[in-house]
C-alpha cells in the first residue's frame, strides 16, 4: 500500500481511534532519547530507532578535570561573559520586537518535546487521551498548513479551469503547476511522466480523477523517497550533555526556534543552557538573552563582534561543570556562501566535539519556508560545507509553499526534523511526515468529509 492509501486509511478513522502513524513514520510520544521507555503505542520502528540512538551515540563526556586542562580557544578575541537571567529587569535596549511575550505560562504539550520518560508513566495514557492528543496535533498541522493547502487547491482548480482533454498541453500545465507549488523540478517532471502512463493505463478522463492521481503520485513518491529517512532528533544518553547547533541565514528563524525549543525542553524538566554564538548580527545576542529571561534559561554571551568560538567554548565548559542536560547554540547567519561564515561554523563545531566527543548530536539548518526555492538553494550550499543532520522548516503558517517539504526530501535528501507551524511556543513541532502530507492535501486525500479533528487542549490531556 502506498503512503497515499495509508494516510487515507489512518485519517479516515474516528478521532479517538485515530492511528495516523504507521510503522515507518513514528510520532514521538516521548522525548527521542536513547533511554526512552517504550510507551504503549511504540512501534517496532520506534523501538529500533531508540536503540539505534544509543548505539550510534556513545557520548563520552570529558571529565571536569579534562575541561580544565584543555586550551580554551584557538584565537580568543574577547573574554566571554556569562549572562544569567537577572532577577530584576535589565535596562538594555531591545532592538527587535520579536519574540512576542507569552501571555501565560504554557503547560507542556506533546509538541517538540514531552516529559521525561519516567514522568510520562504518570500520564494517564488512556486510548481516549492518546486519541485526543493525536487529534490536537493533527489540528496544528491542519491549521499551520491551511495557506499551503488552499493555494494548492486553487492551483489545481486553475489547472482544470480550461480543461478540455488529457493531452500533451495538459501535462505541460501539470508540470508548471507543480513547479509553482514548490514541490521541486525533478518531482514535477517525475509526477507528470508517471501521470502520462497512468492516464493511458487507466484511461482516466475526469478532472477529479486526474486531480486524485496527481496527489496520489506526489504522496506516494514522497513516501518512497523517505523510507530510509531519520526524522527523529537525537539526544545524548540520560545524564550526558546534548548539544544542538542551529545554523542558517539571517531571518530564517534560528533564534526564535531556539527560544521556543528551550521553553519546551525547560517545561519538560530539562536543564537547558543557551549560547549566543551569533555575535555578528546586531541585536542577536540581546534577542537570545530576552528568550533566556522569558524561558527562565541561562544564556552564555559575550560582547558583539567577539569570537563566537570563544562563547561556545565557555558555554560547553559551563554546561559540563554545572551538569546541564542540553546546550542550544545559536550561530551567525550572514550570507551562506560567505567563506568566513563556513569556517566559523566549522571552528565552532570542532570546539564542541573536542569538549564533548559525541556532540553536537544535531546540526540543524533552519530554513524559512516562505522563501520556497531559495531555501533549497541555501540548504544545498550549507550542506556542501557543513555536516547538517536535519532541517527546521519555519514559518509554514505564513507560507503557501508547504510543498517545499517534498523538494527537501526528494532533492536535498536531508530529513526535516522540526517545523514551525505558528507563532506560539508550542507551534514548533517535531516533524511528522504523515500529518504534514495530510495537512497539505487532506481535501483530496479524504475529500470534503466531516471534520475529523477536535479542539482538544493537549496540555489538559497530559495533566
Ligand atoms: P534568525 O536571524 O535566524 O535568528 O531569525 P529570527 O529568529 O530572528 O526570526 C526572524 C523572524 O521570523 C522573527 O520575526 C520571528 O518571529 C519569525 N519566525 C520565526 N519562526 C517562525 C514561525 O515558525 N512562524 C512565524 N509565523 N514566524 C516565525
Amino acid at each position: 500500500m502506498g503512503l497515499f492509501d495509508r494516510i487515507k486509511k489512518a485519517f479516515s478513522a474516528e478521532p479517538e481511534k485515530e492511528t495516523p502513524v504507521e510503522q515507518d513514520q513514528a510520532i514521538p510520544e516521548t522525548p527521542v532519547e536513547s533511554d526512552a521507555t517504550p510507551v504503549e503505542s511504540q512501534t517496532p520502528a520506534e523501538t529500533a530507532a531508540a536503540e539505534k540512538t544509543e548505539t550510534d551515540e556513545p557520548a563520552s563526556l570529558a571529565t571536569e578535570d579534562d575541561s580544565e586542562t584543555v586550551s580554551p580557544l584557538d584565537t580568543p578575541t574577547a573574554a566571554p561573559v556569562n549572562s544569567e537571567p537577572e532577577p530584576e529587569p535589565e535596562p538594555e535596549p531591545e532592538p527587535e520586537p520579536e519574540p512576542e511575550p507569552e501571555p501565560e505560562p504554557e503547560p507542556v504539550e506533546a509538541s517538540a518535546v514531552t516529559e521525561e520518560s519516567d514522568a510520562i508513566e504518570e500520564v494517564p495514557e488512556t486510548e481516549a487521551v492518546t486519541g485526543d492528543m493525536q487529534a490536537a496535533e493533527t489540528k496544528k498541522y491542519d491549521d499551520g498548513l491551511e495557506k499551503s493547502r488552499l493555494t494548492f487547491g486553487q492551483r489545481l482548480n486553475a489547472l482544470f479551469a480550461n480543461f478540455r482533454s488529457v493531452d500533451e498541453a495538459f501535462f505541460d500545465d501539470v508540470e508548471e503547476m507543480l513547479i509553482e507549488a514548490d514541490v521541486g523540478y525533478e518531482t514535477a517532471m517525475k509526477i507528470a511522466d508517471e501521470l502520462r502512463d497512468e492516464v493511458k493505463l487507466r484511461n482516466v478522463k475526469k478532472p477529479e480523477a486526474v486531480s486524485q492521481a496527481i496527489v496520489e503520485k506526489l504522496v506516494d513518491l514522497y513516501g518512497q523517497e523517505g523510507q530510509a529517512e531519520d526524522n527523529q532528533l537525537h539526544f545524548a544518553p540520560q545524564g550526558e550533555l546534548t548539544v544542538f547547533l542551529f545554523v542558517g541565514v539571517n531571518g530564517a528563524g534560528k533564534t526564535t526556534s531556539i527560544g521556543k525549543f528551550a521553553h519546551q525542553l525547560e517545561k519538560a524538566g530539562k536543564k537547558v543552557l543557551l549560547a549566543a554564538g551569533d555575535t555578528f548580527r546586531a541585536g542577536a545576542i540581546e534577542q537570545l538573552q530576552e528568550w533566556g529571561r522569558r524561558d527562565n534559561v541561562p544564556v552564555v554571551a559575550s560582547a558583539a563582534g567577539s569570537d563566537p568560538a570563544s562563547v561556545v567554548y565557555d558555554a560547553v565548559k559551563r554546561a559540563k561543570e554545572e551538569q546541564f542536560d542540553i546546550l542550544l547554540v545559536d550561530t551567525a547567519g550572514r550570507l551562506q556562501n560567505n567563506v568566513n561564515l563556513m569556517k566559523e561554523l566549522e571552528k565552532v563545531k570542532r570546539i564542541i566535539t573536542r569538549e564533548v566527543p559525541a556532540a553536537p548530536q544535531e546540526v540543524l539548518l533552519v530554513l524559512d519556508a516562505t522563501t520556497g526555492q531559495n531555501a533549497l538553494v541555501q540548504a544545498k550550499q550549507f550542506k556542501q560545507t557543513t555536516d547538517v543532520t536535519g532541517i527546521i522548516l519555519t514559518k509554514l503558517d505564513g507560507s503557501a509553499k508547504g510543498g517545499i517539504v517534498l523538494a527537501v526530501r526528494t532533492e536535498l535528501h536531508l530529513p526535516v526534523k522540526m517545523v514551525g507551524l505558528g507563532e506560539q511556543m508550542n507551534d514548533l513541532q517535531l516533524f511528522d511526515p504523515n500529518r504534514f502530507v495530510y495537512g497539505l492535501f487532506k481535501d483530496i486525500i479524504v475529500g470534503d468529509g466531516p471534520q475529523k479533528t477536535t479542539d482538544t487542549d493537549v496540555s489538559q490531556a497530559i495533566r
